[in-house]
């Protein structure tokens, strides 16, 4: 804890020194392109059809990484459920699925956006735009409800009475990869996709807070689907950060590790009891090898 501590003081006191900078390369660089965005495009542009192209390139870009590792047998060392590797077919299936679910489904609710940032007068402009660290613990905090909302609602989909008509299909895959983020059920997207916007109806203080806080999103939904355990994960960096391990296990077991992010609710339920002693088995016969 210590150790993140001090790695992040030292991220923030360097953004901090690059920002007083009197040209600091990366925020000029920024300010060039957003504000040639916001003169060739419309806000409703910028929130509507930008915002589906942005979640699209970067959904697939941070599938990516972990996709490759198939390929390369050095990485197969971190992969979680070795005796389970990807198959063509499934990730397929699973991209089909994720196309029409992006169109049909997603895209109705980011079409959305526009009216809810001129409701509630988000601004859009490089002059309003807010420092890191206020995004930042923004985003921390969106991600805190998020994962509460999920906590609660994955649980819920997961009842004997519902589990088959709706929350099956995305537990299809067993051994998870990238891909399976967002793999699922129209009402799901839709049911577990309103945490997603519970920070952003209450924290939104410019139109780039939405970004920020969809980028952490998909990059932490994506690796806890990727079904490896990455070394030199940043990820992990962030207190209480649930991670590959965790997720991974909900999939293979189909109970218990309900929370999306961070681990704090399945501990005060106990819902991790099954997790904590399948790992607790595993270490102990790798001692024994
Ligand atoms: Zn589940
Ligand atoms: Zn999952």
């Amino acid at each position: 804890m210590a150790e993140n501590g001090t790695i992040l003081t030292t991220v923030r006191l360097a953004t901090e020194y690059l920002e007083y900078l009197p040209h600091n390369p990366l925020r000029s660089t920024m300010e060039y392109y957003w504000t040639s965005m916001l003169t060739n495009y419309s806000k409703f542009d910028v929130a509507t059809w930008i915002s589906f192209l942005y979640h699209e390139v970067l959904y697939f870009a941070i599938c990516l990484p972990a996709f490759l590792c198939q390929f390369i047998p050095a990485m197969q060392k971190y992969k979680i459920q070795q005796e389970k590797p990807e198959s063509f077919d499934n990730q397929w299936k699973c991209f089909k699925l994720l196309v029409l679910n992006h169109f049909f489904v997603q895209f109705p609710l980011i079409l959305g956006t526009y009216t809810f940032t001129e409701l509630f007068g988000i601004p859009y402009d490089w002059e309003s735009m807010p420092a890191w660290y206020d995004t930042a613990w923004r985003v921390y905090l969106c991600a805190v409800f998020e994962d509460t909302w999920h906590y609660f609602m994955h649980r819920l989909l997961h009842h004997k009475r519902i589990y088959k008509y709706i929350h099956k299909l995305h537990h299809n895959f067993q051994a998870p990869f990238g891909m399976v983020a967002e793999y699922a059920h129209p009402v799901e997207t839709v049911v577990l996709g309103f945490g997603f916007f519970i920070g952003v109806l209450l924290l939104t203080n410019h139109f780039i807070m939405i970004w920020a806080w969809l980028l952490f999103r998909l990059f932490e939904t994506v690796d806890v689907h990727t079904g490896y355990d990455l070394p030199f994960n940043p990820l992990h960096l962030l207190p209480f950060y649930g991670g590959a391990r965790f997720h991974d296990f909900h999939h293979m077991n189909f109970q218990g590790n309900y929370s999306s992010t961070f681990t704090w609710w399945d501990k005060i339920f106990g819902t991790d009891q099954q997790f904590k002693e399948f790992t607790a088995k595993q270490e102990k016969s790798l001692k024994s090898d």
